[in-house]
Formats: C-alpha cells, structure tokens, sequence
C-alpha cells in the first residue's frame, strides 16, 4: 500500500500520519456507514415502490409529452424525501436556479420573504434584490426581511416572532453554512425553527436550501415540516453520475407553483424533455448515499489532520456532521496555495494542472480553486476553494469515493510538508 502511495507522490512520513489518524476513526466510519445503509434502503424502498424499469432511461426531445422516465424519477424523488411531489429536471441549470424558481414560483408581489436565520447564500443576493439586479424578487415588489442569528449561532426567537407579519409569505432557511463561519443547522434544529414559525403563522411556506445535506442524516428537513426542500444534482442528490440538474420537493401545490416557473403558467411539469439524462439520474440517485458517505469520511479525515497539525477546524475533529463541507483555517496565502496545489494533483483529471489565485467575478479577494470534475464545478466531487484574505481558510467539499478524498488530503499534507508550511507530529505521539 505504502508502495502505491509513493508511486503517487505520498511520502512514508505522509502515508504513517493519515493511516494512525484514520484508524482513530474507526467508530465515526462506523456510524456513516449505518447513515448511509438506512439512506440506500430509502432510496431502493421508493425505486421499488415506483417500479423502475428499463423503460425509465429511454430519452425524450422536443416537448417531452409523457416522458415516463422522468416522471417516475419525480416520485422516486419524493417517495424519498417523503412529500407530495417533486421537480427533477435537466432544464434547471444549477442550485441557485432551483431557489431562485421556486421563490419566484411561489411568491407574489406584495409578499415578504423572510431569512430568519441570517443571510442565504450568495447567489441569492441578487434574486432577491438585496444587491440590486435587474429582474430580482425586489423588482416584483416582493420585500425581503432578515433575522440574523445570535451571537452564540442561535435562532434569535424574539426577533423572529417580531418579524413575522401580515405580509410574511415565505420562509427561507438555508441548512449548511456555505461560505460563512455559523455551524450547519441539524434538520431536528430546522424542525424547531419550522414548528415555531408556524405556530405564529400557520400558512407560513417554509422553504428549506438542502444544498450539501441531502443524505447526511437519515432524516431531511421534508420530515420535520418543509413545505419545500430544494437542492442542486451536481452535489449530493447527483451522486457523480448527473451531468447537471436541480430539484424541488414538497407539497403538491409549492412543487406546482415552481414548475410553472421553471417552464410556464399552463405548462407546467408537462413539458420539458429528458434528453438522454434519466439514467444518469437515476444512477446518481442510487448511489447518492454512499458517494455522500465518502464525502463524509474526507470532510472527517481532514478536520482531524488539521486539528492535529495545530490548525483551526469547522466543525471540528468530533461535531455531528450537518452537510460535506470542511472549513480550515491555514492562515497564511502560501498555505492556502499548498492546499489547493494537493487536492489539485490528486484529481482524476487534470491532476497536471497547477491552480492560481485570481480575481474571480464577484468577489472582493482573489480566489485559489482546485477541482479535478468529471463534471464542470461538481462539488460532489473532491474540490477545495480559498479566498486570498485573512484568515486564509480553504472550504473542501466532496469526494466520488472515500479513497480518493483520503488522498486528496494527503496530498495536500504532502505540498505543506515540502515548502516546510508544516511539521508533521512525531509518529509516537500519535497513538
Ligand atoms: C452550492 C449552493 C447553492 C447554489 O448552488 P449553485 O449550483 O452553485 O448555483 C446554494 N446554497 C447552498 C447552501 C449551496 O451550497
């Protein structure tokens, strides 16, 4: 094994250190494998339920009347997330798209959408109109209202209840933390905040961005009381396999409103062809549990490699996990370069490619990137991203296997170790 490692580029040094801190999480790996057990048994339970056959992959053009592959996809979807339907579809071109239709579905103007736990992701910036945009929620005369949260990352429940009006139509929670420092919300925490929200206001749509959290737990934020759950397919839900997509799922009506977004008044989920995905689909979906199980394993791995080289982990080496990202704060530039250079050279392809800071659109600091996709930006896939500004923290994400984000991690170990960024811990401490 040793052999192969180095035949890789992973020295003995580099190779002892992983191996003493992966046999410490021996009972962590344990238990995301029964989380991913349950979660497979749920996904075959609804294939089988739905009677997937061989006809489901064929593919449709034009219109895509009656394409009955993806409309058992769509059950399939929702018999797993336990609601009344669901949108699942090549047309919608990524996570943000999928929020954005969903609000635009199902908000009119007049109506206020509140965050009350902080502020959504980027993107959502300019769908909602919180940074002007031609053609955001704001420009419909739809309001936006925010609740941040306390000091301690808690849900301020006083201000939420002052928030909350006549007007408050939708409510968006956003469940893994993306690119702020907050911990992720557990879907029982999202519960909470769902039940009490809708005991002020029982009509209340609450939405829930399951971006990264899908299959992490055995339970989705759809089982505490989600009217809606909405998530991007080249992350978890794609499982490798999808080459794009989004979904939707909830209640008949929410999932509705969307589709007629998405395509049109009328329209609806009626139309819009397959074009030859609904294998990938279905595939990636069936896999899902066990490619977000080695994701898991490398978010893990990391925290606790870094923890022990002495650096600042979220979550840390032990937290329950909520969704696959791993922050760590290097604290330095030179490092953030190491880091990304690793995961680089460990990718399947472009592994030769040597990734550079740049000044990305949109961002107030030039961005270092490593991602070696089958699929363009797939973060389900081993990838890590750091903005070139205190304090140098790298977001990690992904993983197709287990094996290779082990690797991945290595190697960035090894970049560090070369350039002296780093020391390695006595092998006997370790144990
Ligand atoms: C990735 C992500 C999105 C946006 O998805 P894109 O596919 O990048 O548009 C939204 N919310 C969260 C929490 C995400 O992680």
């Amino acid at each position: 094994m040793r052999e192969i490692y180095e035949q890789l580029g992973i020295s003995p040094e580099v190779y002892e250190f992983g191996s003493k801190i992966e046999q410490l999480l021996k009972d962590r790996f344990e238990e995301f494998d029964r989380t991913a057990e349950y979660n497979q048994m749920k996904v075959l339970l609804a294939m089988q339920k739905n009677k997937v056959s061989a006809e489901c992959f064929n593919s449709s053009s034009g219109y895509g009347y009656d394409d009955f592959g993806r409309d058992t996809l769509e059950k399939v979807y929702a018999d797993t997330f336990h609601t009344e339907a669901c949108l699942v579809r090549p047309q919608i071109a990524c996570g943000t798209h999928a929020l954005a239709i969903a609000l635009f579905g199902n908000l009119r103007p007049g109506d206020e959408l509140l965050a009350p736990a902080g502020k959504p992701y980027d993107t959502l910036e300019e769908v909602i109109g919180i940074r002007p945009s031609s053609g955001s929620l704001a420009e419909y005369g739809i309001t936006y209202r925010q609740v941040d949260l306390k000091e301690d990352g808690s849900f301020d429940y006083e201000a939420i209840k002052n928030a909350v009006n006549e007007r408050t139509r939708l409510v968006e929670i956003q469940r893994s933390k993306g690119y702020q420092t907050r911990p992720s919300f557990s879907v029982k925490q999202i519960g909470e905040l769902i039940s009490f929200i809708k005991k002020i206001k029982p009509d209340v749509i609450c939405m829930v961005d399951n971006c990264y959290g899908e299959f992490v737990d055995t339970i989705e934020p759809s089982d505490v009381g989600a009217d809606m759950i909405v998530g991007s397919l080249i992350k978890n839900p794609g499982g490798g396999l999808a080459p794009i997509g989004g979904y939707i799922a909830g209640t008949k009506e929410c999932v509705e409103n969307a589709a007629n977004r998405m395509t049109c008044p009328g329209l609806g989920m009626e139309v819009g062809a397959s074009l030859g995905v609904n294998r990938s689909f279905y595939q990636g979906f069936f896999l899902a549990p066990m490619v977000t199980k080695g994701a898991l394993k490398g978010a893990v791995f990391a925290a606790n490699i870094y923890e022990r080289l002495g650096f600042p982990v979220i979550p840390d080496g032990r937290e329950p996990r909520q969704d696959i990202i791993q922050a760590v704060t290097l604290g330095s530039p030179e490092r953030v370069t190491a880091f990304c250079k690793g995961i680089q050279a460990a990718a399947p392809v472009d592994s030769y490619v040597d990734p550079e800071p740049w000044d990305m659109p949109g961002y107030d600091s030039q961005v270092i990137m490593a991602a070696g996709a089958f699929v363009q930006g797939s973060s389900i896939e081993l990838s890590a991203d750091g903005p070139m500004k205190p304090p140098y923290a790298v977001y990690f994400q992904g993983g197709l296997t287990w094996e290779h984000a082990k690797l991945g991690i290595l190697m960035s170990v090894q970049k560090l170790a070369e350039k002296k960024l780093v020391t390695l811990p006595d092998p006997g401490s370790l144990l």
